[in-house]
């Protein structure tokens, strides 16, 4: 099927008339194409989200009006769950049970939990702070806001960036990774039928270093919203620059997993798979680095390897499926590259480093891998790898953990295991990561606000806070004194009254 992309309420091909493949990652073939857009199908978007910004009715519409526009895609996106779902785990690979009881489910509460949360703006109360006159705090949209979104959790990420941003009051534009544009336009498309006019959300597909690019560097946008790789967040930081826009970023990860010495190894395997393989371990706060005391690695390893082997690889839409395919043959490729680097520097491959070729052909896999022995400064526990790989690393004391823990570029989150009370609030006090879970590892809810520290980014995805990012506070000074020549004005000329 040919798609079309979403510019002020209409459903264009780009100016070229250029497409894209978009390619299934299980089996190789095209499912489908995309507008191959170029800087100036970007600037079509840009000036319809701008003019939707300065002269429509959505930022001007009461938060109860936005609200219900919200609840109707709520309510729309559900009645699709099934398609929408089957969509997602065609094109990028994900199991069809994750896409259609996690990704898609938590997706819509997002949307329900911002219908209200956008309701809720608060500013402070207004006063008379000089006692001539009074100040009113208002909190207001930053404008037009660019989201550019990655390829691992398609829809989820474009609800993240989207939907606190709008439900505020600013108007999108919305850009895709582009191995995994499809859900993106149907939640365009879910959006326009739930009655948002046009020009509010835009959503444009085409590649990140042209189309994102003029998203970052137009003058016309406001605030450059980011998921993707660090790298990524680099450049768009530099391009913003030049207009001094706002960004916000949501970057890499390298989760550790820390498991001390009295804590429940049963429950700690059990964290581990699920934090290591969610998604295939393309997620940015994957549990990547074990980090386990000595006294209990060997039976951690020992049940982690059992637990592995019943991982059933596999056609991403068949239910008894826990492992699909990668994003891509290239993500693939990466993967295997960082097996080959971590065997290279020493490490102990003990599960996987391989790509079911001989299963699957055409899919672009690579096995649960495990490795044990890891030396933190080892490339495969300080570089984010995206795949299914779990790295051990041994530790003796409390400090060492920590100080392994923190011993990466990345922030974004971490997990403790222990039975103790007081080693659990100390190591999460001490992890320098913007979530930390104790004795489990990935839950969030749409009230919990998420997001990096260091190289993993600034600003928060979720909760109330991410309305935060996209308002911008004024104060309006109003006088009460009615008078022509105050007490203050001699200071700047003339004398005392
Ligand atoms: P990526 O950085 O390659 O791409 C992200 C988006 O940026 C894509 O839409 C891409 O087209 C666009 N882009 C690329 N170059 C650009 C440029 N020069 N200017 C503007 N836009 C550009 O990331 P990815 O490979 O799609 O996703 C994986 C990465 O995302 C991982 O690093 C992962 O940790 C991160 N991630 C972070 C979070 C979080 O919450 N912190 C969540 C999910 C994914």
């Amino acid at each position: 099927m040919d798609h079309t992309m979403l510019i002020n309420g209409e459903w264009v091909a780009a100016s070229s008339e250029e497409t894209m493949p978009v390619v299934s990652p299980f089996d190789g073939s095209v499912l489908g194409t995309v507008p191959r857009s170029a800087r100036e199908d970007a600037r079509r978007a840009i000036d319809a989200a701008r003019d939707a910004f300065d002269r429509g009715s959505w930022p001007r519409l009461p938060p109860k009006g936005r609200a219900e526009v919200f609840l109707r895609a709520a309510h729309l996106l559900q009645e699709r769950l099934g398609t929408v779902a089957e969509l997602e785990s065609r094109n990028q690979g994900k199991t069809i049970k994750q896409a259609a009881d996690a990704d898609l489910p938590f997706t819509i509460d997002n949307l329900v939990f911002y219908a209200g949360a956008g309701r809720t703006l608060e500013a402070k109360s207004p006063a008379e702070f000089t006692g001539d006159g009074t100040t009113i705090f208002r909190r207001e949209p930053v404008g037009v806001i660019a989201s550019i979104t990655p390829w691992n959790y398609p829809i989820m990420m474009a609800v993240w960036k989207i939907a606190p941003a709008l439900v505020v009051g600013n108007t999108v534009v919305l850009k895709p990774a582009s191995y995994t544009p499809l859900t993106s336009l149907e939640l365009g498309r879910v959006f326009q039928d739930a009655g948002i006019p046009a020009g509010a959300l835009n959503v444009i597909t085409g590649p990140g270093a042209e189309v994102g690019d003029e998203l970052c560097r137009n003058p016309k946008i406001d605030m450059v919203s980011l998921t993707g790789d660090t790298a990524t967040g680099k450049k768009i930081m530099e391009a913003a620059s030049s207009t001094v826009k706002r960004v916000q970023l949501e970057l890499g990860g390298k989760a550790p997993f820390v498991v001390f010495d009295d804590a429940d190894v049963a429950a700690a395997v059990e964290g581990a798979m699920v934090g290591g393989f969610v998604n295939g371990g393309q997620d940015c706060t994957a549990a990547t680095r074990l980090i386990v005391h000595k006294s209990v690695r060997a039976k951690f390893v020992q049940h982690l390897l059992e637990r592995v082997r019943e991982i059933r690889a596999g056609d991403p839409l068949s239910r008894s499926t826990d492992l699909g395919p990668l994003v891509s043959p290239v993500q693939q490729k990466s993967v295997l590259g960082f097996v080959e680097k971590g065997k290279s520097e020493g490490a102990k491959l003990l599960a996987g480093g391989t790509d079911l070729r001989e299963k699957f052909p055409k899919g672009a896999f690579v096995a649960p891998t495990v490795f044990d022995g890891v030396a933190s400064d080892m490339t495969i526990a300080q570089r984010e790898i995206f795949g299914p790989v779990l790295d051990v690393i041994e530790f003796s004391t409390f400090d060492e953990a920590i100080e392994i823990a923190n011993g990466v570029d990345y922030g974004l989150a971490g997990s403790v295991w222990t039975k103790d009370v007081r080693t659990a609030v100390k190591a999460a006090n001490a992890l320098r990561f913007g979530d930390v879970w104790v004795n489990d590892h990935l839950p969030l809810g749409s009230e919990t606000p998420h997001g990096g520290f260091k190289q993993s980014g600034f600003g928060k995805d979720l909760g109330t806070d991410s309305l935060a990012d996209y308002t911008v506070v004024k104060n309006i000074y109003i006088d009460l004194t009615g008078q022509a020549r105050k007490g203050w004005h001699y200071t700047v000329y003339g004398d005392p009254a």
